[in-house]
């Protein structure tokens, strides 16, 4: 006689990653004290110190809970399935022990839980740049366990970086943003799956790369890049989590398609030269610090549908003057991108335009 037993992922580490086994069994208590005797562990799971199935834990036999049967007692017969299925409500089953711990200050916080942890291991956020904005909010969303890190920059690390991207170490200096960033990440939370994009965005590769993505993180500080990938979330309909940085101040908003984009606040880049780069005007390392968490509390909120989001307010930080201010902003119906009457409707590579070279450096 052979009883087929469906083992549902929480409990595989203690089949060998096996999904379907075969028992013996007479009854269903039987059947557990066999998965007992070939998978040891196992039964705790089910059982509690009282012998008695935990009440987080239901068993069917051909789909049918066995309390609607004979309980444990309830007979086997050849070719019947089994299934024993925990709660999975509080999420807590779905994780290892060590994510139950590395993760426990977000589960225990009734507004993320384990349904919300859950939820950011099996997001996916794409990072504009591993820069100054892009550093802080990588190690951030890795820390909280956002499953899926996409991080696009062309660029190598330069000793002038550290001051603020601190995604990379001195040992890093001469080598690929990316790939710095991979071991960074892996270092801090070996949950997170880092994808690579050592190349700068373009109309030719910006679609294929943001259409994974739930979230983009635009982290970039240039104007090219920053233009070409607000056209992209319009036309892909991506929420984008903007942030960008000068001298000593800030700026981030959230938008989300239908409620405006960058184009509806600013509708053209400055002609060459008018706005001075960082690498030129010089920027307060620690600032990226305060912004990139913004960014990255945006993307966690908008991950999790919690709060008030920033979408409608444009917020401000100056640094020296220690002052936060927001202003309102909205979807502007003669917006060139996302108007009523768009008159942009193909990605633009403004850099033939502000003569800004097309590897321009990503903050
Ligand atoms: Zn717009």
């Amino acid at each position: 006689m052979a009883v087929t037993v469906y083992i549902p992922t929480p409990y595989r580490k203690y089949t060998d990653n096996t999904a379907r086994v075969e028992v013996q069994g007479g009854d269903v208590l039987a059947l557990v004290r066999e998965l007992e005797g070939r998978y040891p562990g196992l039964r705790e799971q089910i059982l509690g110190p009282d012998g008695k199935v935990y009440r987080h834990v239901n068993i069917y036999v051909n789909d049918q809970l066995v309390e609607d049967l004979q309980g444990m007692q309830t007979p086997l017969r050849d070719g019947d399935e089994v299934a024993v299925i925990p709660a999975m409500t509080g999420g807590s089953l779905t994780f290892t022990e060590e994510q139950i711990r590395r993760y426990s200050r977000h589960i225990i916080l009734p507004e993320v839980g384990g349904m919300g942890q859950r939820k950011l291991l099996n997001s996916k956020v794409l990072l504009i740049g591993a820069g100054g904005l892009g550093s802080p909010a990588a190690l951030y969303l890795a820390a909280a366990g956002v499953g899926t890190l996409g991080i696009v920059d062309f660029d190598e690390v330069d000793l002038s970086n550290l001051q603020r991207q601190i995604l990379h170490h001195v040992h890093d200096v001469g080598r690929p943003k990316v790939q710095s960033a991979v071991e960074t990440i892996a270092d801090l939370n070996p949950d997170v799956k880092v994808i690579p994009y050592q190349t700068a965005l373009s109309s030719e590769n910006v679609k294929q790369i943001f259409a994974d993505y739930d979230i983009i993180l635009n982290g970039c500080d240039n104007f090219p890049t920053r233009y070409l990938a607000n056209d992209a979330c319009v036309f892909l309909n991506k929420p984008m989590v903007d942030g960008s940085i000068f001298k000593f101040e800030g700026q981030v908003t959230v938008f989300v398609p239908g409620h405006g984009c960058y184009r509806c606040l600013y509708p053209a880049p400055p002609p060459p030269g008018l706005v001075p780069s960082c690498s030129e005007a010089g920027v307060f390392g620690v600032l990226c610090g305060v912004v990139a968490s913004i960014q990255g509390i945006e993307t966690i909120k908008l991950l999790l549908g919690l709060g008030e989001s920033l979408v409608g307010r444009l917020l401000f930080f100056d640094a020296l003057g220690m002052e936060f201010r927001q202003v309102k902003i909205r979807r502007d119906p003669t917006c060139p991108v996302c108007g009523d009457h768009p008159t942009i409707t193909d990605l633009i590579d403004y850099h033939e335009f502000c003569g800004v070279p097309p590897t321009a450096r990503l903050s």
